[in-house]
């Protein structure tokens, strides 16, 4: 029989979230303190030979996905050429990629043309002084032309945008009728206690239970989609004319430990199985 990756609650493991850099261009309140210095040495981040070495290593126990993260992944120069090793991996089925979109739109073709077949665009809000606010950083419009940069070259775009109460909670409206406009599945996340900022508080969390109220108290009643992979983090949603998707990520309230298939790799070299190991 082929080895698995299991662990000692059963649960098999699929999909492997890379670290490929602990650095980022953004300071999101909810994820990395402005004043962040403290970063790895290169000599101690795995390199993109010993990344392809340990995914092929990985994928040959049945880890079928593969997500490259950060920090910010396109801060590392030339990421094109690890997509493309690791797409090369035999019988890895999908190759891609979470980022916050702000060097995203010069990258599109490159990115298309290593073999990425899908990404994740973390934005949290459609004003621009608030933008600056919750990442620290100008970017709002060089965000929005790159997540239609990369639809329209053919990738799969999702937007992830983490809702924070008193933060952006009165934009998940907008961010539904974004969905519905564009057909780019919006996933609403939880503000979960992963920040080295010190900001979290319960307060802050603007529950999925809260999230589901604003929204049907304005489309009417959701649907879950039928036929979903119910080892995805997100809960997807369609409304009555069938127009748009979205998803919930509620982590918090409603966490789905039980179902989760995914393990990651830090920039490091460390192995853990869940965001909340140390
Ligand atoms: N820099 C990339 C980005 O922002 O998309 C990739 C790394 S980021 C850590 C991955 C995802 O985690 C983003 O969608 C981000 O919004 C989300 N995230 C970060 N801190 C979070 C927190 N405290 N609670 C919930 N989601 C968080
Ligand atoms: Fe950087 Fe992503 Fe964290 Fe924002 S969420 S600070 S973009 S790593």
């Amino acid at each position: 029989m082929k080895t698995k990756l299991i662990d000692n609650y059963g649960r098999i493991a699929k999909k492997l979230r890379v670290s490929v850099t602990d650095r980022c261009n953004m300071r999101c309140r909810y994820c990395m303190p402005k004043n962040n210095t403290k970063w790895f040495d290169d000599s101690e981040v795995l390199t993109f030979d010993e990344i392809v070495r340990l995914s092929s290593i990985l994928v040959s126990l049945g880890v079928e996905k593969i997500r490259l993260t950060g920090g910010e992944p396109l801060v590392m120069p030339s990421i094109e050429n690890l997509i493309t090793s690791i797409t090369k991996i035999r019988h890895i089925k999908s190759v891609g990629l979470t980022t916050n979109g702000l060097l995203l739109f010069d990258k599109v073709e490159e990115l298309k043309s290593s073999g990425l077949e899908s990404v994740n665009i973390s934005l949290d809000s459609f004003k621009d002084d608030r933008f600056r606010i919750i990442t620290g950083v100008n970017g709002l419009t060089k965000v929005i032309n790159s997540i239609h940069k990369a639809k329209d070259a053919g990738l799969n775009v999702k937007i992830n945008m983490v809702v924070v109460r008193g933060w952006n909670d009165d934009e998940v409206v907008e961010f539904a009728n974004f969905a519905r406009r564009t057909g780019i599945t919006v996933r609403f996340i939880e503000f979960m206690p992963l920040d080295g900022t010190g900001e979290w508080r319960s307060e802050l969390v603007f529950s999925k239970k809260e999230m589901v109220e604003k929204l049907e108290s304005n489309f009417g009643k959701m649907f879950p989609l039928l036929g979903q992979d119910i080892s995805t983090p997100a809960e997807l949603y369609s409304f009555s004319d069938g127009e748009g998707t979205i998803g919930f990520i509620p982590s918090v309230t409603e966490p789905f430990c039980n179902q989760c298939d995914r393990i990651r790799l830090t920039s490091d070299g460390r192995f853990l199985t869940c965001l909340f190991e140390n």
